[in-house]
């Protein structure tokens, strides 16, 4: 399992910060949402696969982000950032995923996936997940890890779900992290 460490001095602060921020937006999600948004540090030995794949995804895009949607252990799309090649801010690996679901089996049968995705979705991507009716996410690095190492908007996806309640998602946050110890961003490039 890996774990979130407050060693590292150089983001202790910005982790901090996110920390307390998860805590108040699952607290929240507790009054405002009818079905609860959980967030776990781990995951089933299932989720590990799916969260490989996504990672392998990842491995494969024009920055290190993928994700792949899962219903009832399959995989029915698979998506990584295409933002350099198709020339578009909004080719996330999220994205990517749910656009190539929905032109493949409509919207209805999106409701109620999981989607796994190497980084943490951002509130664009978080918002489509929301929108979509996805019942489930896992994500690996976190938005804090993420921004450590190039731009991103710094709200979680349980920030997001708190203030989402018309739709509840249960959310499994950094299966297969990379550890983030004394030198956090060497730790982040290194481990995939
Ligand atoms: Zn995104």
């Amino acid at each position: 399992m890996n774990r979130f460490h407050d060693q590292c001095n150089a983001n202790s602060t910005m982790h901090l910060h996110s920390r307390r921020g998860i805590v108040i937006a699952l607290a929240s999600a507790a009054v405002l949402s009818s079905r609860p948004v959980f967030a776990a540090a781990d995951g089933s030995p299932e989720d590990q696969q799916f969260m490989r794949m996504a990672i392998d995804e990842a491995r494969q895009g024009d920055y290190a982000f993928g994700a792949v949607i899962v219903r009832d252990g399959q995989v029915l799309a698979r998506g990584r950032n295409l933002g350099k090649t198709n020339d578009d801010p909004t080719a996330h690996g999220e994205m990517v995923a749910i656009r190539r679901f929905l032109a493949d089996r409509g919207s209805a049968a999106l409701r109620g996936t999981t989607l796994y995705t190497s980084g943490e979705p951002c509130v664009m991507c978080m918002g489509a997940i929301v929108w979509c009716g996805i019942g489930r996410l896992v994500f690996a690095a976190s938005v804090p890890q993420v921004g450590a190492k190039m731009n991103q908007i710094m709200i979680t996806s349980a920030e997001v779900a708190a203030r989402s309640s018309f739709d509840p998602i249960t959310i499994t946050k950094m299966l297969l992290a990379p550890p983030v110890q004394e030198s956090c961003q060497e730790n982040v490039k290194a481990s995939w």
